[in-house]
């Protein structure tokens, strides 16, 4: 059976540092690039993180029923995962896995249903949130503020999820991710 491992969780939260770890230690799973409007941040490569594409090109792929799922995940700025994206990884053999956002994720549970293993990615409190998009300095204060308020409504869905792995220490929260994902693999 084809399987897709989705991470969900506030911007923040940790979840494309634990996507990156299982990545990088399992050959059996690869990463589903979503397709978005927003402009790359430095170091961002196109293919690899993202698919950044246009207004015009996004909107045409919707028109065109290329996605399985997309959205306005932030004022003005779209994102969506390609069809041919997931089933070009299924053919390698490989277990896709998503970094979405918390709509996003319930969305594609709801689709892949035993297929999936949605597991939301928990940070300690919203103050460590805050302080870890502060850190990571990749946004504007403006931004920054829609990122935290959005942040706040996101953590009352975590009972939506099959799993919630809580990211206070990264290490242990690693470890979890990846017994997580090999007792679905394997199940
Ligand atoms: P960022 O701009 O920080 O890369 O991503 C913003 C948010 O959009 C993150 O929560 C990320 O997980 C989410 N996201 C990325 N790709 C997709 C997608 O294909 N669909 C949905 N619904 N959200 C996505």
């Amino acid at each position: 059976m084809n399987k897709v491992i989705i991470f969900s969780a506030p911007s923040g939260a940790g979840k494309t540092t634990v996507v990156h770890h299982l990545l990088h230690t399992r050959k059996d799973m690869a990463f589903s690039v979503s397709a978005t409007t927003r402009m790359p941040r430095p170091g961002e490569e196109h293919g690899k993180d993202y698919y950044f594409l246009s207004e015009e090109e996004f909107e045409r792929n919707i028109a065109e029923d290329k996605f399985v799922e997309w959205e306005q995940v932030y004022n003005g700025l779209f994102y969506g995962t390609l069809k041919s994206e997931v089933q070009r990884l299924w053919d390698e053999g490989k277990v896709v896995l998503f970094d979405v956002d918390v709509a996003g994720g319930i969305n594609l549970k709801k689709i892949y249903g035993d297929q999936a293993l949605s597991i939301f990615v928990k940070p300690p409190s919203l103050d460590v949130l805050e302080t870890r998009l502060r850190k990571r300095g990749t946004e504007t204060e403006e931004k920054l503020e829609e990122r935290i308020k959005k942040a706040r409504t996101e953590l009352d869905y975590e009972d939506q999820f099959d799993r919630v792995l809580l990211n206070n220490k990264l290490g242990e929260a690693l470890v979890e991710a990846t017994v997580l994902a090999e007792r679905f693999i394997h199940e």
